[in-house]
């Protein structure tokens, strides 16, 4: 996880990296850190905490060139010591890691048993054998030798302090660009990174690397080969990484979703006709099973997918739980087809299992917010679910884009023509309603939260929604909830609920309406607090959150916004990080 950053070029390269780093540090934030030289010579500060608490140390401080990392910590505690930037032992390198490198043991006994290690981290692995190397070779020979030798991930910013001029780089698996702007040369985890600093950016390859100057680059491949960069331009504006007039990014984001699927009408309607690419529906068409692949909200979103395309389109889907698949193959059909579903695109347990099914040539689209990702990159078919940037950890537009977005695939798939976009038109108005009821959230917040457990109840797709109220409850407020199916409660975990135990169920489908009220009583029969949140003509005037009426199968995008609400304000009320919660990252690039 992590991100990093570094600059080369005329603008002061410590201000540079340290207000890139605040745009990556939900990438990761255990603790940060930043090289620059100042005299021909390097220097470093490290912190544990935020990006934030480096400010002090780097006030007034110029460079033209530094390097940065704020860190998701993976091997060794996140304290200071671990933190990066890391140096060899003759301090001659510098450097700083975002990945896991998983023989480091193995090369630190056969390489460099006279080394000393300051961290536990596996990353000084990597900065002591470019050292180790380069008492033989050339720098460029070194790090290729290096790449050869390293099993993991890793996108890697290299500083020599014998040549201050530039910034070697590398990588494999973990994501890293290459902004090109007037003034300098920037490297970055993520596009955010870049902003503000480059008009034009190369997504690295994996096993390449290269050497960033103020104003030119060099990109090779593991052979030493000179590879030619493909350039694209940076699309991504800083107003769309500006929190506006929102105390926090998530409030942001869940307000967003309304006008969001707005948007994401246009890019897929031409008037009433689904414009998705006709070689994809084809392909989706001929298959016999179709396998969607996902992790956390992502796979949440599949699951309405799952229910989309069996309905619609009458073909067998099953959801994998990505980290699952990798080391368990399933019994694949004669004609599959595979749907990655993945916020960043660089989730690392999705991509290794595209990565396995690619070579078994099997087809693939990939469903993301980020099409120039490591998944965007290989797959055959992308869609973009035009979510905008999603920066707080805890998802919540894309999620509800996701589902929208395989929506509209599934009617395209189906070729039935369907009230579909006048339906989602409705959804986000009803999302607006919801949005503008949102103190009734802050009512269960407050019922909530000084309460060790919560439970979410509901079936079938009022299920799915309460799998992800569940999580992002968990995520942000760090109270122990559960999701069950209503009709599972019987079978155990009623057996948790005591005096007061939340226990809130969603009821937006007729059919199961009824016996999930009953479900729910059952358990404030045995003392637990109730809530409902129903939609408008399945409600009883007593029920917490009576959301608008809006087509069936899209009620689960509607009762999102409560579940988000509810998880925001709880987390409000136990003054948490609500952007940063503990623990975790956004961009998910190790397994
Ligand atoms: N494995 C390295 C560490 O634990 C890098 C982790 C990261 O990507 O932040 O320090």
């Amino acid at each position: 996880m992590c991100g990093i950053l570094g600059y080369v070029g005329l603008d002061n390269a410590v201000d540079v990296v340290h207000k890139g780093l605040e745009k990556l540090e939900y990438r990761g934030y255990d603790s940060v850190g930043i090289a620059y030289q100042q005299n021909m010579k390097v220097v470093i500060q490290k912190e544990k905490g935020r990006v934030i608490d480096l400010a002090p140390l780097l006030k007034n401080k110029n460079s033209n060139i530094a390097i940065g990392h704020t860190r998701w910590a993976t091997h060794g505690e996140p304290n200071k010591l671990n933190a990066h930037p890391h140096c060899s032992n003759t301090n001659r390198f510098i450097i700083v890691h975002n990945g896991i490198i998983e023989n480091y043991q193995k090369l630190k006994v056969e390489y460099l048993s006279g080394y000393d290690f300051i961290s536990q981290t596996d990353t000084e692995i990597i900065v002591n054998l470019v050292e180790l190397f380069s008492l033989t070779m050339s720098i460029n020979e070194a790090i290729r030798k290096t790449m050869s030798l390293l099993e993991g991930s890793y996108a890697c910013l290299i500083l020599d302090k014998k040549n201050l001029n530039c910034i070697y780089f590398f990588k494999d698996k973990s994501p890293l660009l290459l902004g090109i702007g007037k003034n300098g040369i920037t490297l970055s985890s993520d596009i955010t990174g870049l902003v503000g600093y480059a008009e034009q950016y190369v997504a690295l390859e994996d096993k390449t690397f290269g050497i960033a100057y103020a104003n030119r680059f060099y990109f090779y491949d593991i052979i030493g080969l000179k590879l030619e960069p493909n350039i694209k331009s940076v699309q991504v504006s800083s107003s769309e990484i500006d929190k506006k007039t929102f105390t926090h990014y998530m409030l942001k984001e869940i307000h967003e979703q309304p006008l969001m699927i707005r948007s994401i009408l246009q890019k897929y309607f031409i008037g009433d006709e689904v414009n998705i690419p006709l070689k994809l529906i084809n392909k989706m068409r001929k298959c016999d099973k179709i396998n969607i692949v996902a992790c956390g909200t992502s796979m949440y979103a599949g699951m309405m997918a799952k229910y989309y395309f069996e309905k619609l389109c009458s073909i067998p889907t099953e959801v994998f739980c990505a980290s699952e698949l990798i080391y368990s193959t399933p019994l694949i059909s004669k004609r599959p087809f595979f749907i990655f579903y993945s916020q960043s695109g660089e989730t690392a347990d999705v991509l290794a299992v595209m990565k396995k099914m690619k070579k078994q040539k099997f087809p693939m689209l990939c469903i993301t917010n980020n099409t120039e990702s490591s998944m965007g990159r290989l797959t055959d078919f992308c869609l973009d679910i035009y979510a905008g940037k999603e920066i707080a950890v805890a998802s919540t537009k894309a999620y509800t884009a996701m589902i929208v977005v395989s929506s509209i695939l599934a009617r395209a798939v189906s070729g039935v023509r369907t009230n579909l976009k006048s339906n989602l038109k409705g959804v986000s108005l009803a999302m607006e309603k919801v949005l503008n009821n949102k103190e009734i959230c802050l009512g269960i917040a407050k019922d909530i939260v000084n309460e060790k457990d919560v439970f979410y109840i509901g079936r079938g797709m009022d299920y799915w929604v309460c799998l992800e109220g569940a999580l992002k409850l968990k995520e942000i407020s760090y109270i122990h909830t559960e999701a069950f199916p209503s009709g599972e409660l019987k079978h155990g975990p009623i057996a948790l609920i005591h005096k007061d135990t939340p226990v809130i169920a969603i009821i937006t489908q007729e059919g199961t309406n009824r016996i999930t009220r009953s479900n729910l009583t059952e358990t404030i029969s045995r003392g637990a607090k109730g809530f409902v949140i129903s939609s408008k003509g399945l409600s009883l005037p007593e029920d917490t959150f009576i959301i608008p009426n809006v087509a069936h199968y899209l009620s689960p995008l509607v009762s999102a916004i409560v579940i988000q609400l509810i998880a925001f304000y709880t987390a409000l009320l136990k003054n948490n990080d609500i952007d940063k919660p503990k623990n975790l990252a956004k961009c998910v690039t190790v397994e």
